[in-house]
């Protein structure tokens, strides 16, 4: 292997992975600026910082005591490591407890200190601390995958982390190979070397680029979220549940499905005699009441002022029409005395199967002619195809 025989040339490339990777930092902490609730932006976006101190003690020597530099710079890394990993947990709604953090920083700061001050040259050190430092990212990253979310930003996250992990293996095979050889494994500029740092700075932005688009796809799914949720009741409005309805309706399942819609009954009543707050207060305990109600997987949103509409997974007609009982017999038991003293409110439904291959807007139309047969038929009851109860 021929060293670079500008020292600094070697310098510029062992600088390299801090540098590509702070620039991420700053993105991280602007992000985190303007979007201050995901506190896990500000972990991700210190690392860097904290990676790229630890590194610069080591490239410059600074300060020249063995040991207190092995301390001060060893202690950034893995730092720099539980602040990368927390963050990217936190995003997860995970995280490492403190008592872990602060053992391995215990162990690697004491370890590596000690290792040095009894022998500089030793490779022991370096073993200690890239051990810790791939040790924390797997670990990390095995928590994420037995999350098993299925989204590809999180599959794509979780193996450019798992490969960033394991990268540390061969790094710590090079580095103690160099230390062995009698070479600075720091500064020597071979090949070898520089391979090894031009793969850190390729697979440090790899994974802050794969931490940023994650990011990017939070946000897009929560402002998806708040466009398709009616802010009143806390369930679909009406173009999320047709947009949530055509995709079931697309992946069809031969046990069927069914589609049903529901209009309280002498609403304007309800608003005239208790007043439009209290009228407030019935739809959202009705949009409570039929999301505790359904199976999971059933979608549920407010097609209209008064009027739900519910597209309910792998059940048949007759099922579809004792759950509609279920939900008019739970809406009459329903006290509302908290609203109002004694407001009782019942609601008319109808319910349509689904036809292999039909839209939306046509099981929707069906389903509303059943419920307006309801109406006609007195309210408070249930309409579907020939099946009928009061
Ligand atoms: P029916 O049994 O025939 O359905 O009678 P209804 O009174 O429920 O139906 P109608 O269509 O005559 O009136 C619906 C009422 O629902 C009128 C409207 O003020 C009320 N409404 C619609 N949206 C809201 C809302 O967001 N909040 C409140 N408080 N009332 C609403
Ligand atoms: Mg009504
Ligand atoms: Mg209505």
């Amino acid at each position: 292997m021929t060293p670079l025989n500008d020292s600094s040339g070697a310098v510029t490339i062992a600088l390299l992975a801090p540098a590509v990777l702070s620039v991420f930092g700053l993105f991280f902490c602007w992000a985190w600026f303007l979007d201050r609730q995901r506190t896990y932006l500000r972990l991700i976006g210190i690392a860097p910082f904290v990676f790229s101190i630890g590194v610069l003690i080591r490239i410059f020597d600074e300060p020249a005591n063995p040991a207190l530099n092995a301390v001060l710079s060893d202690t950034a890394i893995i730092g720099s490591v539980l602040l990368l990993a927390q963050g990217i947990l936190k995003r997860s709604q995970l995280a490492f407890p403190m008592r872990f953090c602060v053992g391995v920083l215990a162990v690697v700061t004491g370890g590596c200190g000690a290792l040095v001050y009894f022998d500089p040259q030793t490779a022991a050190e370096i073993y200690l601390r890239s051990a810790s430092c791939g040790f924390v990212l797997l670990v990390a990253a095995c928590r994420l995958w037995l999350l098993r979310t299925h989204r590809s930003v999180d599959t794509v996250l979780n193996w450019v982390l798992t490969i960033f992990a394991l990268q540390f293996v061969p790094r710590t095979a090079i580095m103690v190979e160099l230390a062995k050889s009698g070479e600075d494994p720091y500064s020597v500029g071979t090949l070898l070397w520089v391979v090894m740092h031009l793969v850190m700075a390729l697979l440090g932005a790899a994974l802050t680029g794969a931490i940023w688009a994650a990011y990017l796809g939070d946000v897009v799914a929560g402002l998806r979220r708040e466009r398709d949720a009616d802010m009143l009741t806390g369930v679909l409005n009406r173009g999320g549940f047709e947009a949530l309805a055509a995709q079931e309706l697309r992946a069809f399942s031969s046990r069927g499905h069914v589609m049903i819609v529901c209009d309280i009954d002498h609403f304007k009543a309800v608003n005239d005699k208790f007043g439009h707050a209290a009228g407030d207060a019935v739809l959202r305990r009705f949009g409570v009441l039929l999301n505790a109600s359904v199976r999971l997987g059933d979608v549920v949103g407010r097609v209209g002022g008064e009027e739900f509409a519910i597209l309910a997974r792998d059940v048949d007609l007759a099922g579809g029409f004792a759950l509609a009982e279920r939900l008019r017999t739970a809406l009459i038991e329903e006290s509302l005395d908290d609203i109002a003293p004694q407001a009782r409110v019942t609601a008319s439904f109808g319910v349509a199967a689904v036809a292999a291959g039909a839209s939306v807007a046509s099981v929707l139309g069906e389903a509303d002619r059943q419920l307006y047969l309801a109406k006609r038929a007195g309210r408070n009851r249930t309409f579907a195809d020939q099946l009928s109860m009061m």
